[in-house]
């Protein structure tokens, strides 16, 4: 691996977005400072310098912000507006982010570190995303039941009232639509706490919000970290439901928190996904996919398949290809246009990941192709695989979120799945293999929520269901089950 590709100042962009003075939270339909004064630079883990500085709520700026949803809510500017009109207001907000759909890209390569080719994806993906969900509230059906002669029985769902979704730093913008297109297909309001490490693109897409016919108080942004602001929203009394994308251990501490005004509480977690190769796949598409769903986004994807497990029989030829894919893989400057892998989100984020190195080693297994970067100047970490490896080991079952994966093989369709599922998170898995009744048993077997065969990593913009099995959630983004996650339903009995 040779050194990250770097770019001059000089050739980085610097959007008006950053230079236009310290960014505030949306509250209301204003932007206010927060309450204390207190601000945070927003780092980017490029240069690991300050690119803007950005307001730390703290529960009084949350209070502020439940408020200012409540009072929307129960305005029914939104909650009760005709569905046609919701929906416009949606497609009018999927316009607003594709028009600035560069500059977004740009925000979010700058604060995360993501390639811009990917966050060009994030963004398109959230347009489609916004797109998908202004459709819903035309579409939102109750039923009507078999009763008793004289009796007429009805549901509807209605909005939940104050929802507030709250985000990771990995894929920033695309998490913010994911909770705000069901929310607000909905009819419910929403606070949306993006992580500290990423803040940029909410706030933006806040001020675009602002250019959008949706009323003010409708959606409110807050910065600050989860400690502070964070917290102060899951233990708030006022809000209805919790929508989290995260860490399973943030996501078991919101669900405690939860009790106190039993918020609904729907948790996208992380994960340690199995990728099945057997040895009757197309082993160079497989190669390809294993490859990029560990190490596409520096493997800090949710989904990332960081356990491969490979049938015996075709372990070594599988792990040639493998290593001639991860070969490709450039690591550099998310600018820069052979870029592949940016640097990790944070300098504490890359002593956590290459602490698995020693981890391993410890553990007795092999660190291959990467490991460590001897001409490293930032928080690059180049695509690593791990083999002589147990499924007890530590880099087997813990989430390490970077480009680093385990590789085990496998003798039978029984042992793989046993393997497989010995792991106390369920999110996502892959399967490769031409048989096609063995994909289907395959994908029964897994405990997984998403199951991929003969790919990886596919996204699509809100139609199929997505979410974890075991420790990886609880309930599930997209497709109809959604609108379980965003809704109540009302049972009306007439005595006629
Ligand atoms: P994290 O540490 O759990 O943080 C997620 C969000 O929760 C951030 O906004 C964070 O704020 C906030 N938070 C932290 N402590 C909180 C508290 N006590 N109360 C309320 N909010 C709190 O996770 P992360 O490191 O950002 O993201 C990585 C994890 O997310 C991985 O486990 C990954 O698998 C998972 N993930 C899951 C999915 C999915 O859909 N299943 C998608 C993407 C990522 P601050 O960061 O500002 O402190
Ligand atoms: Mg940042």
């Amino acid at each position: 691996m040779s050194a990250p590709l770097a770019l001059t100042p000089a050739e980085r962009p610097s959007p008006a977005f950053l230079k236009e003075g310290p960014k505030k939270l949306l509250i209301g339909g204003d932007w206010v400072p927060a309450r204390s004064g207190r601000t945070v630079e927003s780092i980017d883990p490029t240069t690991e310098n300050a690119l803007v500085s950005v307001a730390d709520a703290g529960a009084e700026d949350i209070d502020l912000a439940v408020t200012a949803a409540r009072r929307a809510f129960e305005d029914r500017a939104w909650s009760a507006i005709s569905p046609y009109r919701r929906g416009r207001i949606l497609l009018q907000i999927a316009d607003v982010i594709e028009a600035h759909a560069e500059e977004l890209a740009t925000l979010e390569s700058l604060d995360m570190g993501a390639p811009l080719a990917m966050t060009r994806w994030f963004v398109a993906h959230s347009v489609e995303v916004v797109r998908h969900y202004a459709g819903w509230p035309t579409k939102i059906y109750g039923q009507t039941a078999p009763t008793e002669p004289g009796q007429f029985h009805y549901t509807v769902r209605q909005p939940l009232g104050v929802v507030a979704g709250i985000v990771g730093w990995n894929g920033p913008l695309l998490q913010a639509v994911w909770k705000l297109g069901p929310a607000l297909a909905t009819g419910n309001t929403l606070i949306l706490k993006p992580a500290q490490q990423s803040p940029l693109t909410a706030l933006r897409l806040g001020e675009l919000l602002l250019t959008t016919d949706l009323p003010a108080g409708v959606v409110n942004i807050v910065t600050g970290d989860g400690a502070n602001a964070g917290e102060a929203i899951v233990t708030h009394a006022d809000v209805d439901k919790v929508s989290f994308t995260g860490s399973t251990a943030v996501g078991k501490h919101i669900l405690k928190a939860s009790t106190g005004n039993l918020k609904r509480v729907t948790l996208e977690l992380g994960g340690k996904s199995p990728d099945i190769v057997f040895a009757d796949a197309d082993l160079k598409a497989a190669a390809k996919g294993a490859a990029a769903g560990f190490a596409e986004g520096s493997g800090q994807g949710c989904v990332a398949g960081t356990r491969i497990f490979v049938e015996e029989s075709v372990r070594e030829e599988f792990g040639r290809l493998l290593a001639e894919e991860l070969a490709t893989y450039t690591m550099g400057d998310p600018f820069h246009p052979e870029t592949r892998m940016g640097p990790m989100a944070s300098r504490q984020h890359y002593r956590r990941v290459t602490s698995y190195f020693d981890i391993a080693r410890e553990e007795g297994a092999h660190v291959r192709h990467g490991g460590e970067l001897a001409d490293n100047p930032g928080l690059f970490v180049p695509p690593t695989v791990i083999d002589n490896v147990t499924n007890d080991m530590r880099v087997a079952q813990e989430e390490i979120f970077g480009p680093v994966a385990t590789i085990m093989s496998f003798g039978d369709e029984a042992e793989v799945l046993r393997l497989a599922n010995d792991s106390d998170y369920g999110l996502s898995a892959g399967v490769w293999t031409t048989d096609l009744a063995r994909a289907h048993r395959i994908a029964a077997g897994l405990q997984a929520g998403t199951v991929w065969v003969n790919t990886y990593a596919q996204m699509t913009a809100g139609t199929v269901p997505f979410g974890g099995f075991k420790q990886s959630g609880i309930g599930r983004e997209h497709g109809t089950d959604v609108l379980d996650a965003f809704t109540e339903t009302k049972t009306v009995m007439i005595q006629l």
